[in-house]
């Protein structure tokens, strides 16, 4: 259902205004608050997207393995962990990924200011382009949630889309990796996939089974014939 046949059904009450509220900020495939970016728009290539870092104990691990298995992938960071690592940082750049603003502290978006969120983006903004040179053109809101201001906010801060995700392999908690393994079974060609390479609760979380997943993975995907698309390939929101 789309959301124009959605409002039209349940507008009314206060209550399901509400609840359009919370869906339109959570639900990655809601177009709500503005166009997202959800699907790679090319059925033979895939976007592995690593959020919440960068984080020494995992993301030279990843860059080893993307590198070892000629794939990119798009780095969204937390401006605090970039001051904090700008070496990884600038190492993510060159070795060719890219880099995306996934705001300084990690706030939900929903839940705050115009003002708030401009002062954040800008924040991770500045982080990102000291640590590597690169303007990060693209950003992801963390928990995917996104308030009516953030595409007007994020646009006059230069950021030319929001980028939200198809498949996930629910890898921000610790675990072992077999489960997150068996998620990604489900990654097919067009997907945006949402993976963790840090944890915003921590400066060196615990990634293995994120980087495991991707030992198994990364080899399976090229061989199928599939791409490595970043948004660097990316210039619309569509
Ligand atoms: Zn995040």
């Amino acid at each position: 259902m789309d959301p124009a046949a959605i409002t039209a059904t349940v507008a009314g009450t206060a209550a399901a205004f509400a609840a359009i509220g919370a869906w339109g900020a959570f639900v990655p495939s809601s177009q709500l608050f503005g166009p997202t970016r959800r699907r790679t728009g090319d059925s033979r290539a895939i976007a592995l997207t690593f959020d919440d870092g960068p984080n020494p104990t995992a993301t030279p691990a990843l860059l080893d393995l993307l590198e070892q298995h000629g794939a990119r992938a798009t780095f969204f960071m937390i401006g605090q962990r970039v001051r904090e690592f700008p070496k990884i940082a600038a190492d993510v750049v060159a070795r060719g990924h890219a880099v995306a603003n996934h705001t300084e502290t990690h706030p939900n978006l929903a839940f705050h200011s115009a003002r708030k969120v401009a002062d954040e983006l800008a924040k991770c903004r500045e982080a990102i382009s000291s640590a590597t040179g690169r303007e990060a053109r693209w950003m992801r809101p963390p928990f995917g949630g996104r308030g009516p201001s953030l595409d007007r906010t994020a646009g006059a801060l230069g950021i030319v889309g929001v980028v939200m995700w198809s498949k996930w392999a629910r890898d921000w908690k610790v675990q072992p990796a077999e489960p997150v393994i068996e998620r990604l079974r489900r990654v097919s060609g067009g997907d945006i996939v949402l993976l963790h390479d840090g944890d915003h609760h921590v400066a060196e979380g615990d990634r293995r089974h994120t980087v495991r997943a991707m030992e198994f993975w990364l080899p399976r995907w090229k061989d199928s014939g599939l791409r490595f698309a970043t948004v660097d390939d990316w210039n619309s929101k569509s």
